[in-house]
Protein backbone atom coordinates (compact mmCIF):
# COMPACT_ATOMS: atom_id res chain seq x y z
CA UNK A 1 0.00 0.00 0.00
CA UNK A 2 1.39 3.27 -0.69
CA UNK A 3 1.12 6.32 1.33
CA UNK A 4 -0.94 8.04 -1.04
CA UNK A 5 -3.68 4.97 -1.13
CA UNK A 6 -3.98 5.18 3.08
CA UNK A 7 -7.25 6.99 2.74
CA UNK A 8 -7.90 9.76 5.00
CA UNK A 9 -11.29 10.36 4.02
CA UNK A 10 -12.59 7.32 5.81
CA UNK A 11 -10.45 6.39 8.45
CA UNK A 12 -8.80 8.29 11.47
CA UNK A 13 -5.48 9.89 9.85
CA UNK A 14 -2.72 8.36 12.21
CA UNK A 15 -0.21 5.95 10.43
CA UNK A 16 3.38 5.03 10.72
CA UNK A 17 5.29 4.69 7.19
CA UNK A 18 8.05 2.10 6.65
CA UNK A 19 10.43 3.06 4.29
CA UNK A 20 11.13 -0.09 2.48
CA UNK A 21 14.10 1.11 0.37
CA UNK A 22 15.63 2.51 3.69
CA UNK A 23 15.53 -1.06 5.20
CA UNK A 24 17.10 -2.83 2.11
CA UNK A 25 19.68 -0.10 2.65
CA UNK A 26 20.49 -0.86 5.86
CA UNK A 27 20.59 -4.86 5.17
CA UNK A 28 23.12 -3.98 2.35
CA UNK A 29 25.19 -1.22 4.39
CA UNK A 30 25.77 -4.32 7.23
CA UNK A 31 26.20 -7.38 4.72
CA UNK A 32 29.04 -5.19 2.96
CA UNK A 33 30.65 -4.44 6.43
CA UNK A 34 30.37 -8.06 7.50
CA UNK A 35 31.66 -9.40 3.72
CA UNK A 36 29.97 -11.76 1.91
CA UNK A 37 31.20 -14.89 3.81
CA UNK A 38 29.44 -13.79 6.88
CA UNK A 39 25.36 -14.63 6.76
CA UNK A 40 22.77 -11.99 8.52
CA UNK A 41 20.01 -12.90 10.74
CA UNK A 42 17.55 -10.03 10.98
CA UNK A 43 15.77 -10.17 14.25
CA UNK A 44 12.11 -9.61 13.12
CA UNK A 45 11.18 -10.45 16.66
CA UNK A 46 8.07 -8.18 18.62
CA UNK A 47 6.70 -7.39 14.71
CA UNK A 48 9.95 -6.46 14.05
CA UNK A 49 10.50 -4.15 16.71
CA UNK A 50 6.96 -2.28 15.80
CA UNK A 51 7.78 -2.17 11.91
CA UNK A 52 6.20 -4.93 10.51
CA UNK A 53 7.60 -8.67 10.81
CA UNK A 54 6.15 -9.93 7.25
CA UNK A 55 6.77 -6.96 4.59
CA UNK A 56 10.27 -6.30 6.57
CA UNK A 57 11.09 -10.24 6.18
CA UNK A 58 10.28 -10.07 2.74
CA UNK A 59 12.57 -7.47 1.97
CA UNK A 60 15.35 -9.30 3.93
CA UNK A 61 14.51 -11.73 1.86
CA UNK A 62 15.21 -10.26 -1.40
CA UNK A 63 18.42 -8.98 0.17
CA UNK A 64 19.76 -11.98 0.46
CA UNK A 65 18.89 -12.68 4.55
CA UNK A 66 19.89 -16.47 4.98
CA UNK A 67 18.23 -16.74 8.77
CA UNK A 68 15.53 -14.77 10.53
CA UNK A 69 15.65 -14.52 14.00
CA UNK A 70 11.99 -14.32 16.31
CA UNK A 71 11.50 -14.73 20.05
CA UNK A 72 8.79 -16.95 19.88
CA UNK A 73 7.69 -20.42 17.96
CA UNK A 74 4.34 -18.60 17.17
CA UNK A 75 6.57 -15.47 15.46
CA UNK A 76 8.13 -17.86 13.36
CA UNK A 77 4.76 -19.21 12.79
CA UNK A 78 3.20 -16.45 11.29
CA UNK A 79 6.49 -15.79 8.67
CA UNK A 80 5.95 -19.46 7.84
CA UNK A 81 2.51 -18.93 6.93
CA UNK A 82 3.75 -15.62 5.04
CA UNK A 83 5.48 -17.69 3.03
CA UNK A 84 8.63 -16.95 4.64
CA UNK A 85 10.92 -20.41 3.91
CA UNK A 86 14.37 -19.48 4.82
CA UNK A 87 15.39 -21.03 8.34
CA UNK A 88 14.14 -19.43 11.37
CA UNK A 89 15.47 -19.27 14.74
CA UNK A 90 13.57 -19.07 17.78
CA UNK A 91 15.87 -17.51 20.39
CA UNK A 92 13.99 -18.05 23.29
CA UNK A 93 13.73 -21.78 22.87
CA UNK A 94 9.84 -23.30 22.89
CA UNK A 95 7.56 -24.34 25.80
CA UNK A 96 6.48 -27.26 27.01
CA UNK A 97 3.84 -28.70 24.68
CA UNK A 98 5.26 -26.91 21.27
CA UNK A 99 7.37 -29.75 20.67
CA UNK A 100 5.47 -30.52 17.31
CA UNK A 101 4.55 -27.04 16.53
CA UNK A 102 8.25 -26.53 16.05
CA UNK A 103 8.46 -29.40 14.49
CA UNK A 104 5.81 -29.10 11.70
CA UNK A 105 7.18 -25.33 10.98
CA UNK A 106 10.76 -26.30 10.50
CA UNK A 107 11.28 -24.18 13.64
CA UNK A 108 14.90 -23.98 14.64
CA UNK A 109 15.21 -23.32 19.08
CA UNK A 110 18.00 -22.52 20.80
CA UNK A 111 18.41 -24.73 23.23
CA UNK A 112 19.80 -24.62 26.43
CA UNK A 113 17.75 -26.90 29.03
CA UNK A 114 18.19 -30.73 29.13
CA UNK A 115 14.70 -31.75 29.76
CA UNK A 116 13.60 -29.79 26.89
CA UNK A 117 16.27 -31.31 24.40
CA UNK A 118 14.97 -35.02 26.19
CA UNK A 119 11.09 -33.61 25.33
CA UNK A 120 12.05 -32.39 21.60
CA UNK A 121 14.22 -35.58 21.37
CA UNK A 122 11.09 -37.47 21.75
CA UNK A 123 8.85 -35.81 19.02
CA UNK A 124 11.44 -36.10 16.97
CA UNK A 125 11.48 -39.79 17.31
CA UNK A 126 7.90 -40.05 16.75
CA UNK A 127 7.96 -37.73 13.62
CA UNK A 128 10.82 -39.99 12.51
CA UNK A 129 12.79 -36.93 11.65
CA UNK A 130 16.67 -35.22 12.89
CA UNK A 131 16.00 -31.75 14.39
CA UNK A 132 18.67 -29.32 14.32
CA UNK A 133 18.90 -26.45 17.46
CA UNK A 134 21.41 -24.22 18.36
CA UNK A 135 22.71 -24.40 21.45
CA UNK A 136 22.96 -21.21 23.95
CA UNK A 137 26.18 -20.69 26.04
CA UNK A 138 25.76 -17.89 29.05
CA UNK A 139 29.20 -16.12 28.78
CA UNK A 140 27.76 -13.14 31.05
CA UNK A 141 24.57 -12.09 30.33
CA UNK A 142 22.81 -14.07 32.85
CA UNK A 143 19.40 -14.28 30.93
CA UNK A 144 19.23 -17.62 28.96
CA UNK A 145 21.99 -19.96 27.80
CA UNK A 146 23.64 -23.22 29.75
CA UNK A 147 26.17 -21.45 32.40
CA UNK A 148 29.68 -22.24 31.59
CA UNK A 149 30.66 -23.72 34.53
CA UNK A 150 28.27 -26.67 33.63
CA UNK A 151 28.29 -26.32 29.40
CA UNK A 152 30.57 -29.55 29.67
CA UNK A 153 28.36 -31.92 31.30
CA UNK A 154 25.26 -30.88 29.32
CA UNK A 155 26.99 -31.35 26.40
CA UNK A 156 27.55 -35.06 26.88
CA UNK A 157 23.93 -35.65 28.05
CA UNK A 158 23.15 -33.95 24.56
CA UNK A 159 25.36 -36.20 22.51
CA UNK A 160 23.15 -38.74 23.89
CA UNK A 161 19.40 -37.50 21.84
CA UNK A 162 19.70 -39.33 18.93
CA UNK A 163 17.13 -37.43 17.12
CA UNK A 164 18.64 -34.52 17.46
CA UNK A 165 21.73 -32.13 15.61
CA UNK A 166 23.73 -29.70 17.73
CA UNK A 167 23.92 -27.21 14.28
CA UNK A 168 24.81 -24.11 15.73
CA UNK A 169 26.49 -22.20 19.09
CA UNK A 170 25.84 -19.22 20.00
CA UNK A 171 26.28 -16.61 22.96
CA UNK A 172 24.89 -13.19 23.75
CA UNK A 173 26.87 -9.83 24.78
CA UNK A 174 25.07 -7.69 27.34
CA UNK A 175 27.59 -5.11 27.13
CA UNK A 176 28.68 -4.77 23.86
CA UNK A 177 27.05 -1.40 23.21
CA UNK A 178 28.99 0.15 26.48
CA UNK A 179 32.39 2.20 25.39
CA UNK A 180 33.00 1.00 29.22
CA UNK A 181 32.15 -2.71 28.82
CA UNK A 182 35.06 -3.64 26.10
CA UNK A 183 36.85 -5.86 28.91
CA UNK A 184 33.57 -7.41 29.73
CA UNK A 185 32.61 -8.21 25.86
CA UNK A 186 36.00 -9.20 25.31
CA UNK A 187 35.73 -11.58 28.12
CA UNK A 188 32.38 -12.79 26.98
CA UNK A 189 33.92 -13.54 23.56
CA UNK A 190 37.24 -15.89 25.39
CA UNK A 191 34.44 -17.96 27.40
CA UNK A 192 32.87 -18.65 23.79
CA UNK A 193 36.14 -19.90 22.22
CA UNK A 194 36.59 -21.98 24.95
CA UNK A 195 32.78 -23.50 24.75
CA UNK A 196 33.38 -23.97 20.75
CA UNK A 197 36.44 -26.13 21.57
CA UNK A 198 34.40 -28.18 23.81
CA UNK A 199 31.59 -28.77 21.16
CA UNK A 200 34.00 -29.96 19.14
CA UNK A 201 36.01 -32.06 21.54
CA UNK A 202 32.66 -33.60 22.21
CA UNK A 203 32.13 -34.45 18.25
CA UNK A 204 29.76 -31.97 17.50
CA UNK A 205 30.20 -30.13 14.10
CA UNK A 206 27.81 -27.07 14.62
CA UNK A 207 27.36 -24.88 10.58
CA UNK A 208 26.49 -21.83 12.46
CA UNK A 209 28.60 -20.19 15.10
CA UNK A 210 27.30 -16.84 16.24
CA UNK A 211 27.64 -14.23 18.78
CA UNK A 212 26.79 -11.03 17.53
CA UNK A 213 23.91 -8.31 17.93
CA UNK A 214 24.30 -4.91 15.96
CA UNK A 215 26.56 -3.19 18.79
CA UNK A 216 29.09 -6.24 18.90
CA UNK A 217 29.22 -6.46 15.47
CA UNK A 218 30.19 -2.88 14.51
CA UNK A 219 32.07 -2.82 17.04
CA UNK A 220 33.96 -5.98 17.56
CA UNK A 221 34.67 -7.73 14.17
CA UNK A 222 36.44 -10.61 15.57
CA UNK A 223 33.18 -11.81 16.64
CA UNK A 224 31.11 -11.95 13.97
CA UNK A 225 31.80 -15.93 13.64
CA UNK A 226 29.38 -17.11 9.77
CA UNK A 227 26.73 -15.23 11.28
CA UNK A 228 25.67 -12.34 12.94
CA UNK A 229 21.82 -11.45 14.68
CA UNK A 230 20.60 -7.89 13.35
CA UNK A 231 17.94 -5.94 14.63
CA UNK A 232 18.78 -2.37 15.31
CA UNK A 233 21.07 -1.05 12.63
CA UNK A 234 18.78 -3.05 10.26
CA UNK A 235 15.84 -0.85 11.41
CA UNK A 236 18.35 2.52 11.50
CA UNK A 237 18.75 2.52 15.12
CA UNK A 238 22.45 3.41 16.22
CA UNK A 239 22.41 6.50 18.33
CA UNK A 240 21.52 4.55 21.30
CA UNK A 241 22.38 0.79 20.06
CA UNK A 242 25.80 0.58 18.83
CA UNK A 243 29.03 1.40 20.90
CA UNK A 244 29.48 5.61 20.56
CA UNK A 245 33.08 5.53 19.96
CA UNK A 246 32.93 3.70 16.45
CA UNK A 247 31.81 5.90 14.01
CA UNK A 248 28.56 5.00 12.32
CA UNK A 249 28.18 3.70 8.94
CA UNK A 250 25.05 4.95 7.00
CA UNK A 251 22.15 3.78 8.78
CA UNK A 252 18.52 5.46 7.96
CA UNK A 253 15.66 5.11 9.46
CA UNK A 254 12.67 3.35 8.47
CA UNK A 255 10.08 4.16 10.40
CA UNK A 256 8.02 7.47 10.78
CA UNK A 257 5.08 8.31 12.77
CA UNK A 258 2.08 10.68 11.34
CA UNK A 259 -1.00 12.12 12.63
CA UNK A 260 -3.03 15.34 11.69
CA UNK A 261 -4.63 17.96 13.50
CA UNK A 262 -8.05 16.98 14.57
CA UNK A 263 -9.71 20.13 16.01
CA UNK A 264 -7.94 23.76 16.80
CA UNK A 265 -8.79 26.25 19.09
CA UNK A 266 -8.07 29.48 20.59
CA UNK A 267 -8.06 29.11 24.44
CA UNK A 268 -7.51 32.46 26.52
CA UNK A 269 -4.62 32.81 29.15
CA UNK A 270 -5.12 30.54 32.40
CA UNK A 271 -7.13 28.22 30.46
CA UNK A 272 -6.26 24.30 32.15
CA UNK A 273 -5.60 22.10 29.07
CA UNK A 274 -6.39 17.75 29.53
CA UNK A 275 -6.59 15.56 32.21
CA UNK A 276 -6.11 16.91 36.22
CA UNK A 277 -5.78 20.56 34.02
CA UNK A 278 -1.86 19.95 34.46
CA UNK A 279 -1.30 22.59 31.84
CA UNK A 280 -2.41 26.24 32.34
CA UNK A 281 -1.81 28.66 29.47
CA UNK A 282 0.23 31.68 30.11
CA UNK A 283 -0.75 33.63 27.30
CA UNK A 284 -3.64 33.33 24.67
CA UNK A 285 -3.06 30.10 23.02
CA UNK A 286 -3.77 28.28 20.17
CA UNK A 287 -4.16 24.45 20.90
CA UNK A 288 -4.29 21.32 18.20
CA UNK A 289 -6.08 18.38 19.24
CA UNK A 290 -4.07 15.87 17.45
CA UNK A 291 -5.52 11.79 16.91
CA UNK A 292 -3.22 9.86 18.65
CA UNK A 293 -2.94 8.85 22.56
CA UNK A 294 -1.09 6.53 24.55
CA UNK A 295 -3.17 3.32 22.99
CA UNK A 296 -1.80 3.96 19.67
CA UNK A 297 1.88 4.24 21.66
CA UNK A 298 2.60 7.99 22.27
CA UNK A 299 3.65 6.92 25.47
CA UNK A 300 2.09 9.28 28.46
CA UNK A 301 5.19 9.91 30.24
CA UNK A 302 5.85 12.17 27.44
CA UNK A 303 2.92 14.27 28.62
CA UNK A 304 4.13 18.08 29.23
CA UNK A 305 7.57 16.87 28.18
CA UNK A 306 7.27 15.13 24.28
CA UNK A 307 7.35 17.40 21.14
CA UNK A 308 6.13 17.26 17.71
CA UNK A 309 6.34 18.49 14.46
CA UNK A 310 3.81 20.62 12.74
CA UNK A 311 4.56 22.69 9.44
CA UNK A 312 8.08 21.87 10.02
CA UNK A 313 9.02 23.57 13.41
CA UNK A 314 8.64 22.22 16.86
CA UNK A 315 5.56 22.26 18.67
CA UNK A 316 5.32 21.11 22.76
CA UNK A 317 2.81 18.83 24.20
CA UNK A 318 1.10 20.24 26.63
CA UNK A 319 -1.26 18.70 29.14
CA UNK A 320 -1.71 14.81 29.60
CA UNK A 321 -1.85 12.72 26.69
CA UNK A 322 -5.10 10.61 26.86
CA UNK A 323 -6.33 6.74 25.90
CA UNK A 324 -6.58 8.53 22.05
CA UNK A 325 -5.95 12.34 21.92
CA UNK A 326 -3.08 14.81 22.53
CA UNK A 327 -2.88 18.42 22.75
CA UNK A 328 0.11 20.46 21.37
CA UNK A 329 0.84 24.31 21.53
CA UNK A 330 1.10 25.87 18.08
CA UNK A 331 0.80 29.70 19.43
CA UNK A 332 3.85 30.16 17.51
CA UNK A 333 3.44 28.15 14.00
CA UNK A 334 1.18 31.02 12.86
CA UNK A 335 0.13 29.19 9.79
CA UNK A 336 -0.86 25.79 11.26
CA UNK A 337 -4.47 24.68 10.23
CA UNK A 338 -7.13 22.45 10.58
CA UNK A 339 -5.80 18.60 9.32
CA UNK A 340 -2.53 20.03 8.95
CA UNK A 341 -0.30 16.75 9.22
CA UNK A 342 1.99 16.65 12.04
CA UNK A 343 5.28 13.92 12.71
CA UNK A 344 5.68 12.56 16.04
CA UNK A 345 8.44 10.69 14.70
CA UNK A 346 10.49 11.13 11.72
CA UNK A 347 11.19 14.02 9.52
CA UNK A 348 9.57 17.11 8.39
CA UNK A 349 10.98 20.55 6.68
CA UNK A 350 14.21 20.81 8.01
CA UNK A 351 13.26 19.11 11.24
CA UNK A 352 13.62 16.04 12.65
CA UNK A 353 12.25 13.98 15.92
CA UNK A 354 14.04 10.96 15.84
CA UNK A 355 12.97 7.60 17.72
CA UNK A 356 16.20 7.78 19.74
CA UNK A 357 15.49 11.40 20.83
CA UNK A 358 12.06 10.05 21.58
CA UNK A 359 13.25 7.36 23.80
CA UNK A 360 16.06 9.65 25.57
CA UNK A 361 13.12 11.92 26.63
CA UNK A 362 11.08 8.31 28.15
CA UNK A 363 14.89 7.51 29.65
CA UNK A 364 14.66 3.85 27.65
CA UNK A 365 15.95 2.52 24.29
CA UNK A 366 14.64 3.47 20.98
CA UNK A 367 13.76 -0.02 20.43
CA UNK A 368 10.94 -0.04 22.84
CA UNK A 369 9.24 3.38 21.33
CA UNK A 370 8.63 1.53 17.97
CA UNK A 371 7.81 -1.62 19.67
CA UNK A 372 5.56 0.51 21.39
CA UNK A 373 3.58 1.51 18.59
CA UNK A 374 0.12 -0.08 18.96
CA UNK A 375 -1.65 -2.73 16.24
CA UNK A 376 -4.16 0.42 16.26
CA UNK A 377 -1.77 2.48 13.97
CA UNK A 378 -1.97 1.39 10.25
CA UNK A 379 1.65 0.60 9.08
CA UNK A 380 2.11 1.89 5.35
CA UNK A 381 4.91 0.47 2.94
CA UNK A 382 6.51 2.95 0.79
C1 LIG B 1 17.01 -9.27 19.57
C2 LIG B 1 18.25 -10.05 19.59
C3 LIG B 1 19.33 -9.70 18.79
C4 LIG B 1 19.37 -8.42 17.97
O1 LIG B 1 19.82 -7.37 18.80
P1 LIG B 1 20.03 -5.90 18.21
O2 LIG B 1 20.62 -5.12 19.32
O3 LIG B 1 18.66 -5.39 17.86
O4 LIG B 1 20.92 -6.02 17.04
C5 LIG B 1 20.43 -10.54 18.78
N1 LIG B 1 20.46 -11.66 19.52
C6 LIG B 1 19.45 -12.01 20.33
C7 LIG B 1 19.55 -13.25 21.15
C8 LIG B 1 18.32 -11.22 20.40
O5 LIG B 1 17.31 -11.57 21.21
Amino acid sequence: MQAKQFNHQFQRPTWAEIHRENLAHNFRVMQEAVGSRVAIMPAVKANAYGHGAIECAQVFEREGAQWFGVALPEEASRLREAGITKPILALGGFWEGQEEFIIEREITPVMFRLDLLARLNEAAKKFKVTVAYHVKVDTGMGRLGVPFSEFDKFLEAAALFDHLRLDGLMTHFASADDVEGVAFTKQQSVIFEDALRLVRERGFAPRWIHQANSAATHAYPQTHGNLVRLGGVLYGFWRDATKRDVAPLDWRPVLSLHTRITHLKTVAAGTPLGYGGTFITKRESRIATLAIGYADGLRRTLSNRGQVLVRGEFAPIVGRISMDLTLVDVSDIGDATLGDEVVIIGRQGEQEITAERVAAQLETISYEVTCSISDRVPRVYK
